[in-house]
C-alpha cells in the first residue's frame, strides 16, 4: 500500500511538543542514563524493567510483571491495562531489551518510550476496548524466535487464557528518519520498485493474515499523521517481516502489526554502539506516535 508524499513534516502543535520531550527524556533514561540492558548487562535490564513499571504507575496505572526464568536469572514482560467497557483487547507493545553491544536507543528504547507516552494519555479515560500496554524481555537474539522469547512466553499466556486480542500494535525502532535520496532500502527489488527511495515515512507492516488490520490502521493514521507512511502486508518469510515481537502474535492466532522505520533497511547505526539518543529524529517520532495515539483512538471505537 504505497502512500502519498507528505514531503515535509508540518509544525507540531503544543500537544505534540510536550509528547516530544516525554518521548527524549524517556530514550534518554532507557539508552543513554541505563544504557545496554539484556541477560548479560542483567543490572540494567532490571534497571529499565523497574523504570518501565514505575512510568506506568505514575502514569495512574497498576503495572503487572509477568515473570520467567532463564537459566535461573529471573525476567519479565511488564503489563498495564485499562479495562474497557468490552473484553476485547487492543495491545500496544515494545520490547526493551537491547541488543549485545548496543545502548538500543532507537532499536528500541523509541518504542518503548512509545508504548509509555501512549499509557500515559489513555490512562484514566473511558474506553470501549480494553486496552494493554506491554514491554517485553528478551526479543533480541540469542532469544529472538526462541522459547525464551519474553513476547512469545507472553502471547502463548495469552492464548492459553482465552484472551481476545483484537489488534496487536509492536512498536519497533520508529525513530529515524532521513530525506537524503537512496536513504531507505528494502529486502527485496520487488518491493524497492513500489516503495520510496528516501527514508522519510514510517512503515506498517503485517503479514498476510493481518491485512484487514494493517488496511485499517493504515487508513485511520493517514486522516490524521503529518508525516507519510507505507504499509505492506507480506508475507512473513520476507526478511523483515517477522523481526519483532508481533510475530510471537501471530503464531498464536492473532492478528498484528508491526510500526517501525524499517531499522536495518534505513538506519546507520541499527544493532550498533552508536544507536545512541543523538541519533533519533524526536520531532517526526513524535508526529508517529501522535498519529498512533488516533489509530488507538479510533480503533477503539470500531
Ligand atoms: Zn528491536
Amino acid at each position: 500500500m504505497p502512500g502519498k508524499n507528505i514531503s515535509a513534516a508540518a509544525p507540531l502543535l503544543p500537544t505534540e511538543v510536550t509528547l516530544r520531550e516525554e518521548l527524549r527524556a524517556d530514550v534518554q533514561k532507557l539508552a543513554g542514563e541505563i544504557g545496554e540492558r539484556n541477560m548479560l548487562h542483567y543490572a540494567e535490564l532490571n534497571a529499565a524493567a523497574d523504570f518501565i513499571e514505575d512510568s506506568f504507575s505514575r502514569a495512574g496505572l497498576r503495572p503487572r510483571r509477568d515473570s520467567y526464568e532463564i537459566h535461573g536469572q529471573v525476567c519479565h514482560n511488564i503489563e498495564a491495562e485499562i479495562r474497557g467497557a468490552k473484553p476485547e483487547i487492543i495491545l500496544i507493545g515494545a520490547h526493551y531489551d537491547s541488543v549485545l553491544g548496543s545502548p538500543g536507543a532507537n532499536d528500541n528504547g523509541s518504542g518503548v518510550a512509545a508504548t509509555l507516552a501512549l499509557a500515559r494519555r489513555f490512562s484514566g479515560k473511558q474506553t470501549e476496548h480494553t486496552l494493554r500496554f506491554v514491554a517485553f524481555v528478551n526479543e533480541e537474539p540469542p532469544y529472538f524466535i526462541s522459547g525464551e522469547m519474553g513476547s512469545l512466553i507472553y502471547a502463548k499466556k495469552c492464548k492459553a487464557r482465552g484472551d481476545k486480542i483484537s489488534a496487536m500494535i509492536s512498536l519497533e525502532t520508529i525513530g529515524y528518519f532521513s530525506d537524503v535520496p537512496d536513504s531507505q532500502i528494502y529486502p527485496s527489488r520487488v518491493l524497492g520498485a513500489f516503495y520510496p527511495k528516501i527514508g522519510n515515512f514510517i512503515g506498517f507492516v503485517g503479514n498476510l493474515r493481518s491485512q484487514p488490520l494493517l488496511r485499517r490502521v493504515i487508513g485511520l493514521f493517514r486522516e490524521h499523521a503529518k508525516v507519510p507512511s507505507e504499509g505492506a502486508a507480506l508475507p512473513w518469510f520476507v526478511p523483515g517481516v517477522s523481526w519483532s515481537d508481533q510475530w510471537s502474535f501471530w503464531r498464536n492466532g492473532y492478528p498484528g502489526i508491526m510500526v517501525t522505520d524499517t531499522a536495518p533497511f534505513r538506519y546507520p547505526y541499527y544493532h550498533s554502539a552508536n544507536d545512541t539518543p543523538d541519533k533519533l529524529d524526536y520531532d517526526r517520532f513524535a508526529l508517529v506516535v501522535s498519529g498512533v495515539q488516533k489509530v488507538i483512538e479510533d480503533l477503539d471505537k470500531l
